[in-house]
């Protein structure tokens, strides 16, 4: 899969910009605050609908503007596509495939398929359970469609369970309800469960072996689904915990309250991980995230490196820029210090100026 172009419009610090991508690396260098990342960010906005960093659109809209628009074209299995967003201050956006539009947002997912790297990938490890659940959610859900049908089904009824819970003691003839929306729980949330366990397992198996090789045989990396609670107890613990959930109002068994762990050699690097082992626990996720892709969509993504080579030791900068060949890749950094020893071929190379991007080779 590649990329092709990109136009923006009032696109954070970006008035107007055109720009062709080349489909091996092509790499942003400019000083801090110029405008890298809104470029990857762009690309990744026009292809699932969010942003990796902001939750809200009017904050992508450049300042004192009402509108924003970004146009990508990408190429997929020999045939070009296009995808236009607008982006509105106050209301919501607008998205067309191929100069259709479409309805909700989440029908653009699958369609792009991204890694996307960036320093605070590190609280994927670091931070807290939410954090890991939504990585696990935003790649299933890039890669699965029902995935994505069923986890937003069961999202909102934890939300009535949980309003439900709250008026109970109003109306305690409600216990009714609460019977049918245990089961609804029950049903999508064993299909997320049993889609996690599967995913988590392939997902480890390719992991263990990248950050053996990344971390030059020194460590071996285990991850684990941890499942707030198994298909066969779903039921029974929800019944068990129901007058808890009664008392504290908020529903305490499922899906939602799942984690994943990573262990190396032994320790649950979680809570006990330094720096340098967190930052390569999450550079193995994301490469291991990449043959995934591959494996389960038969194509490959389109790699987002947003400044990640200068956290990164020399050794380990090498084994990442050995391992993107062969895919498109859009790579920030403030210099272009860190690829003079490397034997890797750089294809594109743009300056980034105060919100303007020149080509120089
Ligand atoms: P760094 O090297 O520090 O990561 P960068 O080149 O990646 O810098 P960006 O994050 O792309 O920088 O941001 C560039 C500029 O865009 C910042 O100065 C920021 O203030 C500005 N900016 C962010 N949002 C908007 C917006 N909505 N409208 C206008 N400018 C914005
Ligand atoms: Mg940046």
């Amino acid at each position: 899969m590649v990329i092709k172009s990109i136009s923006l419009q009032n696109y954070r610090n970006y008035r107007t910009l055109s720009l062709d991508f080349d489909p091996d690396t092509n790499i942003f260098y400019g000083d801090n605050a110029q405008g890298k990342t809104n470029i990857l960010e762009a690309v990744y906005v026009s292809g699932t609908s969010r942003s990796h960093r902001s939750s809200k659109d009017r904050e992508l809209i450049c300042f004192s503007e009402e509108e924003a628009h970004i146009c990508t074209v990408f190429e997929k299995k020999g045939i070009l596509h296009k995808i236009d967003m607008h982006l509105r201050k106050n209301k919501t956006k607008g998205i067309a495939i191929d100069g259709v539009p479409i309805r909700k947002a989440s029908e653009l997912f699958g369609l792009i398929h991204f890694v996307f790297f960036s320093p605070e990938d590190l609280s994927i490890i670091k931070n807290g359970p939410a954090e890991r659940r939504h990585f696990l959610d935003s790649e299933l859900c890039q890669l699965d469609k029902v995935y994505l049908y069923q986890l937003s089904n069961y999202n909102k009824v934890v939300l009535q369970r949980n309003k439900l819970l709250k008026e109970l003691y109003l109306h305690p003839d409600y216990r009714e309800v609460l019977d049918v929306l245990d089961m609804q729980l029950v049903q999508y949330g064993s299909a997320l469960i049993q889609r996690r366990q599967t995913f988590a397992e392939e997902l480890g198996e390719i992991v263990h072996r990248i950050h053996s090789q990344l971390s030059g045989g020194q460590e071996e990396m285990e991850l684990k689904y941890e499942p707030n609670v198994t298909v066969d107890a779903f039921a029974q613990m929800l019944f068990a915990n129901r007058e808890r959930d009664m008392r504290l109002k908020t529903t305490a068994t499922g899906p939602h309250r799942d984690d994943i762990s990573f262990v190396v050699n032994g320790v649950d690097i979680r809570k006990f991980g330094s720096q340098g082992q967190q930052r390569t626990a999450a550079l193995s996720l994301k490469l291991s995230e990449i043959e995934l892709v591959k494996r389960l969509i038969g194509d490959t993504p389109v790699l987002l490196l947003d400044d990640v080579l200068s956290e990164l030791d020399s050794g380990r900068q090498n084994y990442l820029l050995n391992s993107i060949e062969n895919i498109q890749t859009l790579i920030t950094c403030t210099g272009l210090d860190e690829f003079v020893n490397h034997r890797f071929s750089i294809n594109r190379i743009y300056k980034v100026t105060d919100g303007s991007v020149t080509v120089e080779n």
